[in-house]
């Protein structure tokens, strides 16, 4: 009177994939195996490249997702603030090159391995 085990036909039914990207907007040919690289280290990831729809999906887990929403929170904050905008516009005015802002320091931080300033921290001062 032994029944099997439901749990590896339920495992087999929880593998449907969900979505797909709707648009293909390159035709050229992608090497179906092709890894997507981690936008914020730069790493390859174990996700495959046709598997991910958006830059964010191609995260690694973890630290890397954290500091993404840390830089697309200062971000935010950056394209809304009137200083950043002046800023910009005194330096197109004396040609000067414009200045590295906060997500563009902490990006490149944080891509060559420096957490000193951790996501963490930018995001609770946020
Ligand atoms: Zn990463």
């Amino acid at each position: 009177m032994a029944k099997a085990t439901s749990s590896v036909r339920e495992a087999l039914v929880q593998t449907a994939p969900s979505g797909r990207p709707a648009s293909r907007s390159t035709s050229s040919a992608y090497p179906a195996r092709r890894r997507a690289f981690c936008p914020l280290c730069g790493q390859q990831t174990d996700k495959l490249a046709n598997e991910v729809a958006t830059p964010d999906a191609a995260l690694c887990a973890g630290r890397c997702a954290v500091a993404w929403r840390a830089l697309t929170a200062l971000r935010l904050c950056e394209s809304a603030s009137e200083e950043v905008a002046a800023r910009r516009r005194s330096e197109w005015d004396a040609r000067q090159p414009h200045a590295s802002t906060l997500s563009e320091l902490m990006l490149m931080r944080w891509r060559g391995g420096d957490w000193t300033v951790t996501p963490e921290d930018v995001l609770g001062q946020l």
